[in-house]
């Protein structure tokens, strides 16, 4: 192949021509490979297994699926199966690319933003200990192992930061967060969506002064497309997202932002290193590549876009609504997780014999099948997200194009056919 003429190679037709360079060097490139080979019929596996999946009026649902991801991403992912890599080479490779891009020191791709809290939190274990990576999280008694936390910052993914055997140490006020610094802190946790009295600037402010590292949880919170960088950029040494939400990467996967020394610790901690408390947290070539791409797409999306596109969609739902006795419709748009526009849909109870946990049922059970926002019928699903028994949530965002018209008349149909007579 190396010592091939340009001219026998020319010969050997327009397959050794579009493999190129790839060609010469023995290993034919990945295009050339799918079209000399003919592409497997793909069996639909939902189907054979029986399971039937939804239209998501319902948002970035981690149980739902959270999102699905674009053309171009899915198709990298595809071209990334077909052959091996150095685990090794494409962490370090797709870190400095991600980086530079996301306007940061440094970066990893996690299997998932809780796993990125994960091997966040081992980093900043490892960097207040020595080789404390082994013990995480069994053998704590002679580590530093103390996390500094708002109160309403405890929240459902506390474990992911257990799982390195730290101990939370509440504050509620400035005051008790200057005093809450001792010889055993070794990170300052901070969640995006919650509620505290302590102000960002505040936290990464205080924390630096006793030299403690930051953590921000950021998981749900793009748009706006820039908070990938504004978070890193206000001092926090760690910020995570969610690769498989607003990104629409795969959804095993999450961006780990930050400080050189922290993320060159986190890798220390995580797969594919053995023995390590991230090693269960792998993140495949397929994944690594799928968020890659995942970043490329979403930094060519607009906020503006995005917000208009979720209002005009909620805008053709509520249209199709007017006309229900009692019903009333309104845009909401969460202050920062989930910040896109949701339609919120409220009506009386006793025109409109239904109540919202029905609406969602019926909407489940119908064909096809569609999944309102959690919120709907009950306690608000995520942080910031009104809910309530005579409350339809419907999340618009990760709709494909012409499924609010079909949300739509199917939600006509049910409220429709639940007023009293
Ligand atoms: C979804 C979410 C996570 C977990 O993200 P994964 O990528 O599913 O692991 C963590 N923190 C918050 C605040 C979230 O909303």
């Amino acid at each position: 192949m190396q010592t091939m003429s340009r001219r026998k190679l020319l010969r050997n037709g327009a397959q050794a021509v579009l493999a190129g360079s790839a060609a010469l060097s023995g290993i034919p490139s990945l295009e050339a490979q799918g079209s000399a080979k003919s592409t497997p019929k793909a069996v639909d596996y939902y189907q054979k297994l029986g399971v039937t999946p939804f239209i998501n009026a319902a948002g970035t649902y981690t149980v739902l699926s959270a999102s699905t991801m674009p053309d171009e991403v899915r198709a990298a992912v595809e071209l990334a199966a077909r052959q091996p890599v150095n685990l090794n080479e494409l962490l370090d490779a797709s870190g400095a690319y991600l980086a530079k891009r996301l306007r940061c020191e440094a970066a990893l791709v996690t299997a998932g933003a809780a796993a990125a809290l994960v091997v966040g939190t081992a980093a900043c274990v490892t960097m207040g200990n020595e080789q404390p990576i082994l013990d995480i999280p069994t053998d704590m008694s002679r580590l530093k192992n103390e996390v500094i936390v708002q109160k309403g910052h405890r929240y459902g993914y506390d474990h992911a930061l257990r799982n390195c055997g730290i101990l939370f140490v509440e504050v509620e006020t400035l005051e008790q967060y200057e005093q809450a610094f001792t010889e055993r802190t070794v990170m300052a946790h901070f969640f995006n969506a919650g509620t505290g009295t302590i102000s960002r600037e505040d936290w990464v402010r205080v924390a630096h002064k006793h030299g403690v590292p930051c953590f921000n949880d950021a998981a749900a919170d793009v748009p706006p497309i820039s908070n990938l960088w504004n978070y890193t950029q206000m001092g926090f040494d760690l910020v995570t997202f969610s690769g498989g939400k607003g990104l629409r990467g795969p959804q095993c996967t999450g961006l780990l932002l930050g400080k050189k020394d922290l993320i060159e610790a986190a890798r220390k901690n995580n797969s594919p290193n053995s023995n390590t408390v991230g090693r269960g947290m792998k993140v495949a070539k397929e994944e690594i590549v799928g968020l890659v791409a995942a970043v490329d797409w979403f930094l060519k999306q607009d906020d503006a876009a995005i917000e208009a596109q979720c209002r005009q969609r909620a805008d053709r739902i509520a249209k199709h609504l007017n006309a229900i006795p009692t019903v009333q419709t309104q845009i909401f748009v969460p202050e920062v997780a989930n910040h896109v526009p949701h339609l919120l849909i409220t009506y009386d109870q006793n025109r409109v014999r239904i109540t919202g946990a029905e609406v969602m049922q019926k909407m489940r059970a119908g064909k096809p099948r569609i999944e309102l926002n959690p919120s709907t019928g009950g306690a608000p699903a995520s942080a910031g997200l009104p809910g309530g028994p005579n409350t339809i949530v419907v999340g618009v965002w990760m709709l494909q194009p012409g499924e609010d018209l079909v949300v739509a008349k199917r939600l006509r149909e049910v409220l429709q056919g639940a007023i009293a007579s």
